[in-house]
């Protein structure tokens, strides 16, 4: 017998909750991480003495609840904090916009900007939440099989279809009308006000290498408002920075049983078709379990783990055009005080700057951002995300200082030159529309850190350096992600799994990846299937 059943190819949060649950169902299980810290996009690192910065993803998809408690997380130190202000827009002018958690909060302070926006926007609030209740039980289920249903798949989608059929006609039409759509349309619909209609926008194109004109980009509002009710990209914070949320799931794997090996990469599986698979480290060493579970991304774990000869000719070239086109890029700065911006004065910081700041304050201006990159240019004037994660955790940074941390699209993995030479001007380019927003802004900058696509792909293991594991369109996506047939964290290759991004639900810190795939894994070992 092999001295584990499950070897996680991984560390990242996915693969921990996977492991966390197996362990916890009696089963051996071994994490190998290539890095020297767990946690893949979510880590908290110090970017300058005293100030530590959450150095990839800066909120929470938000974290499953349920994955939370089942995982007794908070005993392991994980602490949520979720701000009031959702997001707060910016606009060239020196207005803000703040989105609040509270609906009619938004409403009042939209007064501002138009009268009917002020009185669509509760409606809109509550249709998405209404649609997102219906929509909450697909993340968490096995996406069903297209060639086999199962009793299973057939009795959770008739639940889905009841719950569909439950939303009324208004709200039935909406969803049905609004997946495919451009973003830029679905706002349009709702809101006159620039401002709101690219801040709401922003959520469909998070992460993509689209713009809100590109068909398809609202389903990341309808899949956000299943994520946590609301189609606007959540704040949602982790004491410690994002870190503490790996290092709550590493204490909770490591108290379950699992094994964790950190600096150990895995440079090939090996006999994944066989009843003795194995994993090969960079060093030589050799590993055999019962299944392999892979927490990287597709495009690494089938092109890049994996010996093309031992997939299926049909299955590599459908794996070789998945998506994985990289379009974002991060910089995290360490700032000597809280900047200001034009717009936002006084008062306590935590109601206006303490979530999301959003920069693009138009569609046009987010559709401009996407062009360059088509053609390899990140752009002049990019969309950015914001947070300054220490106004609502000041541990992160030393007393009266602050930490920001800065996502940035366009910038496109495949660059016209090369992000070596281009990486200062890229900077400039960055600080210089922030100073534009926040005058003096420059003057604050004691220390500055910048992730482009490349340094994604290179330190992250991120293919393409796609955030995501994958674009997430309508052809990646449910029973696509992260191929049509291989939907159910299940390979080609009997005894080798997934568990990440590039499975459903897609990316994000929900933990739902991992959850969902640990059920899928545990099921086939216990069932004498393998
Ligand atoms: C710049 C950026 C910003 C983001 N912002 C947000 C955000 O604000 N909110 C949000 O919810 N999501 C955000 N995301 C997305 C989020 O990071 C991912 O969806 C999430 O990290 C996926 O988790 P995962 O565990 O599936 O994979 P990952 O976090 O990618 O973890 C995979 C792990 O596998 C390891 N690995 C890969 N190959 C090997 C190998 N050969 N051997 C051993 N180990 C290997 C990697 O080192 C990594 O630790 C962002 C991502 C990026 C890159």
């Amino acid at each position: 017998m092999p001295a584990y059943d499950v070897t996680i190819i991984g560390g990242g949060h996915n693969g921990l909750v996977a492991a966390c649950y197996l362990a916890k169902s009696g089963l051996k299980t071994l994490v190998l991480e290539r890095r020297e810290v767990v946690g893949g996009g979510a880590v908290t690192e110090e970017i300058k003495p005293g100030f530590r910065v959450s150095t990839l993803d800066h909120a929470a998809g938000p974290f499953s609840a349920e994955v939370a408690a089942d995982l007794n997380l908070a005993r392991f130190g994980l602490e949520m904090i979720t701000p009031e202000v959702r997001v707060l827009a910016l606009s060239p002018d020196g207005r803000a916009l703040g989105i609040y958690n509270d609906a009619a909060r938004t409403a009042t302070e939209l007064k501002g900007f138009s009268a009917p926006d002020a009185k669509n926007y509760p409606e809109f609030v509550s249709s998405f939440a209404r649609i997102g209740r219906v929509l909450a039980p697909l993340i968490s289920m096995t996406p069903p099989s297209i060639d086999q249903p199962s009793a299973a798949d057939v009795w959770q989608l008739g639940k889905v279809g009841l719950a569909f059929r439950g939303l009324g006609k208004k709200d039935e039409y909406r969803l049905l009308r609004w997946g495919p759509m451009a973003v830029a349309d679905l706002v349009s619909e709702w809101f006159e006000t620039e401002l709101l209609r690219a801040t709401v926008a922003a959520r469909g194109i998070y992460g993509a290498f689209a713009g809100p004109w590109s068909a398809g980009t609202s389903l990341g509002l309808l899949w956000q408002a299943a994520m946590d009710g609301s189609a606007i990209g959540s704040a949602s914070y982790v004491r410690g920075g994002m870190g503490a949320l790996s290092a709550a799931l590493a204490g909770a794997a490591k108290a379950a049983g699992v094994e964790i090996r950190t600096g150990a990469d895995v440079s090939a599986v090996v006999a994944a078709d066989s009843d003795s698979p194995k994993v090969v480290l960079a060093t030589g060493e050799e590993i055999e379990s019962r299944v392999v579970v892979s927490n990287a991304d597709p495009r690494t774990t089938f092109l890049d783990l994996v010996d093309p000869v031992d997939l299926d000719p049909n299955f590599l070239s459908k794996m070789r055009n998945y998506r994985a086109p990289g379009a974002a890029a991060k910089i995290n700065l360490a700032l000597d005080a809280l900047p200001v911006f034009r717009g936002v004065n006084g008062g306590d910081p935590k109601l206006r700057l303490g979530g999301r700041i959003h920069i693009g304050p138009e569609i046009d201006y987010l559709e401009r951002a996407f062009d360059a990159s088509k053609y390899g240019e990140f752009s002049a004037q990019p969309y950015l995300d914001v947070t300054i994660p220490s106004v609502a955790d000041p541990s992160l940074a030393p007393e009266g200082k602050h930490v920001m941390s800065v996502h940035v699209q366009f910038a496109p993995y495949k660059l016209n030159g090369d992000w070596g030479t281009r990486r200062e001007e890229f900077e400039k380019t960055v600080i210089d529309l922030l100073e534009s927003y926040a005058p003096g802004l420059r003057e604050l900058i004691v220390a500055q850190q910048t992730i482009t696509p490349l340094d994604l792909e290179q330190t992250y293991g991120l293919s393409g350096g796609h955030i995501h594991h994958g674009e997430q369109s309508l052809d990646q996506f449910f029973t696509f992600r992260p191929l049509i047939g291989w939907a159910q964290y299940r390979t080609p290759l009997k005894r080798l799994y997934l568990c990440g991004a590039g499975t459903h639900p897609g990316g994000g810190l929900t933990g739902l990846n991992g959850a969902n795939a640990a059920r899928e894994i545990g099921r086939d070992l216990k069932s004498g299937k393998l």
